[in-house]
């Protein structure tokens, strides 16, 4: 069977890693990056988080499950999985007893070694017909989709369907410095005025703080976030300090549901991509 899936975030990429090994799988990403919203970026070969991405449960069933979920990506995929001793503010109303910190990066080494053919190009929607699925101009026999992909609309069996996306932009202010000038975060929501998240990480020897801005404070300069932040470093231990602006297509309750549609079509599998746990025990990857 041929198989097309977009995007690469890392439940889309484990879909394909294991959909690969009985069928032939390619993968539509617009972004030159891997990732998604789970993108990695590089300091002198240190791989860092770009983002303030955490997997952590958000119920008792969750917290239960995660053993199983962490077994299972250690053993198909090798991906180093520890447990966080750092400062951890949840973010959620439930308080989970551990956490864990996944190394993705491995995954998207594993899909570039893989046999799983990468279009970097934009879906923008897509034609089924007598069961074959035309993307870009080549077939498929059936398409994965996660929630927040932008494409809105298709064709199938001559039924025009619609599912608009709200197209939102994510900022995240990146620091790498020297020496460390405060304690270490794995996870901390409503840090100040500036980030509602953010994470301060010792690797090697230099110390990578992200934050991810304030609605109110997206479109301020670098220099003007730190102003109104309460981040305080030495300006000479400062080696490099970016800031990252990540575009996605969210979809609302309404709108998730018009795309849900799609499912009664075999050829097309939505994957609910909301929340790594919940999206990771939904497709039932565990037997
Ligand atoms: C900044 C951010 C941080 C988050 N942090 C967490 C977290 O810590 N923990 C958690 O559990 N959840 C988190 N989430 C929730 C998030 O919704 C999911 O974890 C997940 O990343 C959503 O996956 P997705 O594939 O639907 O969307 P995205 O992560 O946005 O990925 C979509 C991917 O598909 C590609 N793509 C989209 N449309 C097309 C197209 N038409 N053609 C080709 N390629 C396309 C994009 O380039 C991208 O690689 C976060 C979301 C955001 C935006």
């Amino acid at each position: 069977m041929k198989i097309a899936i977009i995007g690469t975030t890392p439940i889309m990429i484990i879909h394909a890693l294991l959909q690969s090994k009985s069928h032939d799988v390619t993968i539509f990403e617009r972004s030159n990056k891997l990732g998604g919203a789970w993108a990695y970026g590089f300091y002198k070969n240190i791989v860092f988080s770009e983002k303030t991405n955490v997997v952590a449960p958000t119920n008792i069933v969750q917290e239960k499950y995660i053993p199983k979920m962490i077994n299972f990506l250690k053993k198909k995929f090798k991906i180093k999985i520890k447990k966080n001793l750092k400062f951890y503010k949840h973010f959620s109303r439930y308080k989970p007893k551990n956490i864990f910190h996944f190394r993705f990066d491995k995954l998207f080494k594993t899909l570039k070694n893989s046999k799983i053919k990468i279009k970097h190009s934009w879906v923008k929607s897509f034609i089924v017909n007598e069961k074959k699925v035309l993307i870009n101009g080549s077939e498929f026999d059936k398409i994965y989709l996660p929630y927040y992909c932008g494409i809105k609309s298709a064709k199938i069996d001559k039924k025009k369907y619609y599912f608009p996306y709200t197209k939102n932009i994510n900022c995240h202010l990146q620091i790498v410095v020297k020496r460390k000038f405060m304690d270490e975060i794995y996870f901390s929501k409503h840090f100040d005025s500036a980030f509602d998240r953010v994470q301060f990480l010792k690797k090697k020897k230099y110390f990578f703080f992200t934050g991810r801005v304030n609605k109110k404070y997206k479109k301020y300069s670098k220099k003007q976030i730190l102003k109104v932040s309460r981040l305080n470093f030495e300006p000479r231990d400062l080696l490099r300090m970016q800031l990252i602006k990540y575009t996605y297509f969210y979809r609302k309750t309404n709108q998730i549901k018009k795309l849900l549609k799609l499912n009664n079509c075999e050829s097309v599998k939505i994957v609910d991509t909301r929340q790594f746990v919940q999206s990771f025990m939904k497709s039932g990857f565990i037997k």
